[in-house]
């Protein structure tokens, strides 16, 4: 007698009914990230993600803005009503000049509990990350960190995949019982929709009750990080790595040196970093950056799933190993089985002529 097929793994029967309280908690919302008035991209990629979401849900997408300069804060409403928000909760007052936790975990909160969204994602950069986590701990709700993937399911409820034992698994976690459900993703991890131009919504302003004397953070002097506008890895065209496979810190100069060549950002897999070959804001992959360039250079890079996870986004992957059995080259668009050493230099002359031949030409 053949053996009766096991039902398929699902989550029936692990949901019990939403509390009471939470029964009114409705549409999807995006914390915008501003530092100084500038947008963070990742606001954007969470609103086109978001918007998905709530059309999937019948609901509104909702974008919060907080600051404390009101033009930058309409400017910031503005684009995330082009990039597909329905309604903006504004929260303008001089305690936010500068982020601090807890202002910001207060205002936040504040607006989840009086308008009550089901869902509200935030970008898992170094403030994202800081925010949700107490907002999540304020509210006493789950927080999904580092989504790759977000989605609802068959019952409506937030689905959230991410990396678990050390990335070489994908899990997906539901937050049944509590709202909102949470959930940060990094930069570049979701395409970068299109905007609307012209579309607009509507804007509900929220005061924050807050005095600063009742502050306990204080700002006494903002210092720019030196180095923090120097690898912009995530968001460049054009990336070149190196990996082990190159050998030497100063094989790795090979790659810089094509990287200047194609005005490209240059990177690397997590050994390099653990070698001191490169800072750890350049290392690219599931504990680095994710990117998404237009061309992607991987030079003695063997591909493990780590790696692979921050870059298979990028439209072409050229990948340069000596092993034709390198599980980068089972992603990888264009493979050349080759010694990157003796390769890197040559391809260096040859884009370096042929750009030079463009520009006389042009
Ligand atoms: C929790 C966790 C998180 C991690 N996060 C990351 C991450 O964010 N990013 C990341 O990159 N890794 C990460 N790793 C590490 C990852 O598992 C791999 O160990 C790492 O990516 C391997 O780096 P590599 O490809 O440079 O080195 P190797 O795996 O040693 O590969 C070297 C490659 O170079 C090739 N090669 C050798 N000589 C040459 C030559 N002369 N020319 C061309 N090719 C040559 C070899 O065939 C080989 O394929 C993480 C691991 C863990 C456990």
């Amino acid at each position: 007698m053949a053996e009766a097929t096991p039902p398929p793994a699902s989550r029936a029967g692990t949901k019990k009914a939403l509390p009471e309280k939470f029964q009114n908690y409705r549409h999807v919302w995006v914390a915008m990230e501003l530092e100084h008035g500038q947008v963070h991209s990742v606001s954007y990629e969470l609103l086109g993600e978001g918007r998905k979401l709530a059309d999937k849900r019948g609901v509104e997408l909702a974008a919060v803005v907080m600051g404390d300069s009101r033009e930058a804060l309409h400017r910031a409403a503005t684009n995330a009503f082009e990039f597909g928000a329905d309604k903006v909760y504004l929260v303008c007052d001089p305690v936010l000049a500068h982020y601090r936790n807890e202002v910001a975990t207060k205002a936040l909160t504040d607006l989840v509990n009086r308008y009550q969204p089901e869902i509200l994602l935030l970008g898992a950069t170094n403030l994202g990350r800081d925010l949700a986590g107490s907002v999540a701990t304020t509210l006493e709700t789950g927080l999904t960190a580092d989504c790759t993937e977000l989605a609802i399911d068959e019952e409506g409820s937030l689905a959230a995949t991410r990396p678990t034992f050390g990335g070489s698994l994908l899990c997906t976690i539901f937050t049944l019982n509590f709202r909102p459900q949470m959930a940060t993703v990094r930069p570049r991890v979701l395409a970068m929709p299109e905007p609307v131009p012209g579309r607009t919504g509507t804007i509900v302003e929220h005061p924050l009750e807050l005095a600063e004397d009742d502050i306990v953070t204080k700002v006494v002097h903002f210092v720019a990080d030196r180095d923090s506008d120097k690898a912009q890895l995530a968001y460049a065209d054009i990336v070149v790595a190196g990996g082990l496979g190159l050998q030497s810190a100063e094989n790795f100069q090979l790659v810089k040196q094509l990287a200047e060549v194609l005005g490209a950002e240059y990177g690397g897999s997590r050994p390099l970093v653990q070698k001191g070959w490169i800072t750890a804001d350049r290392q690219i992959g599931q504990t680095g950056k994710t990117i998404r360039p237009r061309l992607y250079i991987a030079a003695g890079i063997s591909g493990a799933i780590q790696h692979r996870v921050g870059v298979e986004g990028a439209d072409l992957i050229v990948a340069i190993n000596t092993d034709p059995n390198a599980p980068i080259f089972e992603f990888a668009h264009l493979g050349i089985v080759a010694d990157a050493v003796t390769l890197l230099p040559a391809l260096t002359e040859a884009f370096a002529r042929r750009l030079s031949v463009n520009r006389l030409a042009g």
